[in-house]
């Protein structure tokens, strides 16, 4: 059965709403992001862009560990004029070192550990153990095993592209950050943005059957997601997912964005996929990690392409905000994609 029959089926009642079951979700409906909002709402964007989900959980703790791999952990631009494999060897080894620290780290804490017990945990399930669609039939190794073979390899190389372009000159970009202060500080702001409307677009066309089957199904084995999922993907996905960092070859950026956009890309994916809506501290949530609305996604395969941050799944017809309404919605509208492809066969 192909995963689009397989949603069919679900939707049509095998896996209803009355057998859906979370341990934990938000107030439902999934609350909107009121940046890209009509009519605007100026000063609740504003009140968003300094909250604890946005900069306190993205743009404080990514733009500080982009900003130190910028000062400590980066080869030096005269270092990197030609390909050469000491400088290339030392950046993936440290994007492999900071993402088993961060993910790793994740893992262990809400995991193996337990340490914030099931608290604000969405799945009643657990991550999948002998279980044959998985490599070592372990979902974690499998999950380890993609996110550093691949998803680890073509980080580096799309960040090797950029300093060695930076090294020789051939792109706009500036090393003083206080050349462009306000640009600087409102790239780091918008690139999550960007990135939302990109991720929609390559996520909807990597759910074209063809691609679906052969790469992005990769990702789809984890319907229970934990933090070493989120960045298990196939090599092909990898490659189109983070394409999105292309958008600096022709906006001039501080070697800091390039960092902060790639880490957001795979940490961040890591911990938007944890499983966990927040850390907590005291029972209190204190850093956001995942949005309910991706975890819906990996329910259901056929709604939620995006992100919150820019809604073009409400613009497009594809939103999944978690309420029986939207799930009715979402039926009808595989139903009518269904019988439109029956009878166009
Ligand atoms: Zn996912
Ligand atoms: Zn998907």
């Amino acid at each position: 059965m192909t995963t689009e029959e397989m949603t069919a089926e679900q939707l049509s009642g095998v896996a209803g709403p009355s057998k859906v079951r979370w341990d934990y979700h938000p107030e439902l409906p999934i609350e909107d992001v009121p940046v890209f909002v009509w009519p605007p709402r100026p000063l609740a964007a504003l009140k968003y862009l300094v909250s604890r989900a946005y900069l306190l959980s993205v743009v404080l703790p990514f733009g500080l560990l982009a900003a130190i791999t910028w000062a400590y952990l980066q080869p030096a631009l005269t270092r990197c004029v030609d390909f050469e494999i000491g400088w290339i060897a030392q950046m993936y080894i440290r994007n492999l070192g900071l993402f088993a620290l961060f993910v790793g780290g994740l893992h262990l804490y809400l995991y193996t550990f337990k340490l914030q017990g099931r608290a604000l945990k969405f799945n009643p399930s657990e991550l999948r153990r002998d279980d044959q669609r998985f490599f070592a039939q372990n979902q974690v190794w499998d999950n380890i095993l993609w996110s550093s073979a691949s998803g680890v390899t073509l980080w580096t190389g799309y960040e090797v592209l950029f300093i060695w372009a930076y090294a020789n000159g051939m792109l706009p970009f500036y090393l003083d950050w206080r050349e462009h202060p306000v640009w600087f500080v409102l790239m780091l702001l918008g690139i999550p943005f960007w990135d939302s409307f990109h991720f929609y677009f390559v996520h909807r066309f990597l759910h074209w059957k063809p691609l679906y089957r052969r790469v992005h199904s990769v990702h789809h084995r984890n319907e229970s997601t934990g933090p070493w999922s989120g960045f298990s993907m196939h090599p092909v996905e990898h490659l189109i997912y983070l394409s999105s960092v292309l958008i600096h070859t022709v906006l001039a950026s501080h070697p800091i964005h390039i960092f902060f956009h790639m880490q957001w890309n795979a940490i961040g994916a890591g911990t938007s996929h944890s499983g966990y809506e927040s850390l907590t501290f005291r029972g209190k949530p204190v850093i956001f990690l995942s949005p309910f609305h991706h975890q819906l996604h990996h329910r259901l395969y056929n709604c939620n392409y995006g992100n919150s941050l820019v809604p073009v799944d409400k613009w497009f017809g594809s939103d999944h905000d978690g309420t029986p309404a939207a799930w009715v919605a979402v039926r009808e509208h595989q139903r009518s994609r269904v019988s439109a492809a029956r009878s166009g066969s």
